[in-house]
């Protein structure tokens, strides 16, 4: 089986900023022909930025068969940050296949989502998507206006500063709803795997119950490698590994030894 993802070359058609640091870009051109949606919620590609080698991962806010729109954070630095931070209309980017995580039982009563601003634009698009009660928590400085729809129980958390994060605290102090649920979370990735552990060890949710995605790593550790989570992905998959496994395994290969 071939473990190699498909690529496609596309033009950023157009760049808007949604708020201090949140940048939409519209992708398009001729090279998105064969491009697909997952439809999955959640979906993701990687981005390939002009110059650079390495990707960095991206959701996918919408694919109308035409034109791909990402949401992009501009953090402090960083290598699609510092591309992004500029007008980049009309460079040609490579994006890879879409991938999706998010897998609702169909027991499932209510949501509960928790992310930073890197994971709102997949929180915007399961809302959109999922007719479920839903719970929101952003720990976000960033409140674009009118991003969310109007439906969901939204809380935003002022983060503490200096690139940090409170999530884990939040979620060991959160205050479940009833009954059978889904809970999605995507943040840094050495809060996600205490996230992981307190949810499988303390709150005891089977693995089908949670989705939780290490969407970037913090400065005070040591740098990550750098792991197209890719093939991790598809060997996972193959292997018939649930998503959970899946993304534990690659934050572990991002973990330097
Ligand atoms: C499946 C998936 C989907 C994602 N979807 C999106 C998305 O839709 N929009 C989006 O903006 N990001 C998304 N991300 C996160 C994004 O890939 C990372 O934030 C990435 O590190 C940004 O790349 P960069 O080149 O700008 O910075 P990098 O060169 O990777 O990192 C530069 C510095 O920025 C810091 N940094 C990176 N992310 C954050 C953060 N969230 N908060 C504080 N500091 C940070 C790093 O620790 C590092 O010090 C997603 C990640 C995954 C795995």
């Amino acid at each position: 089986m071939s473990t190699r993802a498909q690529q496609y070359d596309a033009q950023v058609l157009s760049r808007t900023q949604l708020s201090a640091h949140l940048v939409r870009l519209v992708l398009g051109g001729p090279g998105l022909a064969g491009f697909t949606s997952t439809g999955i919620p959640d979906e993701w590609v990687g981005l390939v930025v002009p110059g650079q080698f390495q990707s960095r991962y991206y959701t996918v806010r919408s694919w109308d068969g035409a034109e791909l729109v990402l949401d992009v954070v501009v953090h402090d630095v960083g290598l699609v940050t510092e591309w992004a931070a500029l007008d980049c209309t009309g460079d040609t980017v490579t994006i890879t296949e879409a991938k999706g995580s998010f897998a609702l039982p169909p027991e499932a009563g209510w949501l509960l989502l928790v992310g930073d601003l890197t994971a709102l634009p997949a929180i915007a698009r399961i809302t959109e998507t999922v007719d479920l009660t839903t719970w929101v928590l952003l720990e976000a400085a960033d409140r674009p206006p009118d991003y969310l729809p109007t439906g969901p129980h939204v809380t935003w958390l002022t983060p503490p500063g200096d690139g940090q994060s409170r999530l884990a605290d939040v979620v060991d102090d959160l205050d479940w709803p009833a009954g059978d649920g889904y809970f999605w979370m995507a943040g840094e990735s050495a809060q996600m795997r205490a996230i992981r552990k307190h949810l499988m060890r303390e709150r005891r949710l089977p693995s089908t119950a949670y989705d939780v995605m290490g969407y970037w790593r913090g400065v005070a550790q040591r740098q990550p490698r750098a792991v197209d989570p890719g093939p991790i992905y598809r060997a996972g998959k193959a292997a018939g590994k649930t998503d959970e496994q899946i993304w534990a395994e690659y934050d572990d290969a991002r973990t330097p030894e």
